[in-house]
């Protein structure tokens, strides 16, 4: 197997550098991705700096991959060598258990993520399991399409899962990475779609996403204002917020959703869930088959996330330029390996 150039982290919040690695014998059931574009995502920094208690080093990043297979082993099914894939938070799944036999792969308890004890994305070549390797549409821009994988995936997911019909009208709390897609894909849904943003530069770019209506989610005021409005709440943050205020927003059965990974412990009052029945839930990014669907509907209504890129050997700087809060959206790394 020829060696794979990459970029690497040996400690917690270390720079990236040049990386080279022997990968294994290329498994049966795994295909091998030329990378041409990756996104940065900030799951990519978490996991560079071990915030989640996760990482080993070398750390190679990377969970926002679009390129093309140029090896497959002898039992992968319905890939063909050249073809366009993605490659999202996961690399692999049992395919076994009850979640993967009903098609909840991201459910797995044996998932295999790709950047945690798996070599990712910011390299020359990647791997994955056959299943977890998403063809891209032949509409799909491949340039922008690398943060779908999951960002796309994760704001996309709770509206399949959620059942959020185009009648219903769906927040969308922190207008960023994720965020900025969730309101167009609740938009393309066909829905009434309220943001939510402490950043008042933020509220006519929220529009021009898709937003009707906007709301200063710093001020519980502003935000008692949309009381009794929302089906689907889309907490994308991860920072704590006045929940009491924001669970007001939901309509009886209206549903509480979190893709943020919000580190403090959530106040939460049984009193504001039992009026009105409302549900606060948790969606762990898309199953291979929700990112298809997800990629195919970005296609058809030419949903993209804006994206500054950056080449590779750039990593660097792009990983600072996301640190210091600056992407406006997201950062798709080039791959420029000569
Ligand atoms: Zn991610
Ligand atoms: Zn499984």
């Amino acid at each position: 197997m020829e060696p794979i150039r990459s970029w690497a982290a040996l400690a917690p919040h270390a720079e990236l550098q040049p990386h080279q690695y022997a990968p294994s014998a290329l498994g049966a059931e795994e295909v091998e991705i030329k990378v041409a574009y990756c996104g940065l995502c900030h799951s990519d920094l978490s996991m560079l700096n071990n915030d989640w208690d996760l990482s080993h080093y070398p750390l190679i990043p990377g969970h926002e991959v679009v390129g093309h297979i140029v090896a497959m082993g002898p039992q992968v099914k319905g890939l063909q060598l050249g073809q366009r894939v993605g490659i999202g938070w996961n690399a692999g799944s049992c395919m076994h258990c009850h979640a993967c036999m009903t098609g909840e792969h991201n459910l797995c308890g044996s998932i295999q993520p790709t950047i945690v004890n798996h070599h990712g994305g910011f390299a020359e070549r990647v791997r994955a399991h056959w299943a977890w390797a998403v063809p891209l549409p032949d509409s799909l821009d491949m340039a922008a399409a690398g943060p779908l994988l999951c960002a796309g995936a994760t704001v996309f997911t709770p509206l399949l899962t959620f059942d959020v019909k185009p009648t219903d009208s769906v927040g969308i709390v922190g207008i960023g990475g994720l965020g900025h897609l969730g309101l167009q894909f609740a938009r393309a849904w066909g829905c009434e779609v309220t943001a939510f943003t402490s950043n008042p530069a933020k509220h006519d770019e929220a529009r021009s996403f898709g937003a009707h209506h906007v709301v200063n989610s710093c001020h519980s005021d502003e935000i008692i204002k949309a009381a009794n409005t929302l089906d689907l709440l889309l907490i994308t943050v991860n920072t704590s917020l006045d929940w009491s205020a924001l669970l007001q927003t939901l309509k009886p059965n209206g549903r509480m959703a979190i893709v943020g990974a919000i580190l403090d412990p959530m106040q939460i009052s049984a009193i504001d869930l039992i009026f009105g029945q409302k549900r606060v839930a948790g969606s762990l990014n898309g199953s291979p088959a929700a990112t298809a669907d997800m990629l195919r509907f970005a296609a058809r209504h030419q949903i993209y996330p804006q994206v500054e890129h950056f080449p590779m050997s750039r990593v660097n700087d792009a990983m600072r330029h996301l640190a210091d809060g600056n992407a406006r959206y997201r950062v798709v790394l080039d791959a420029d390996f000569a």
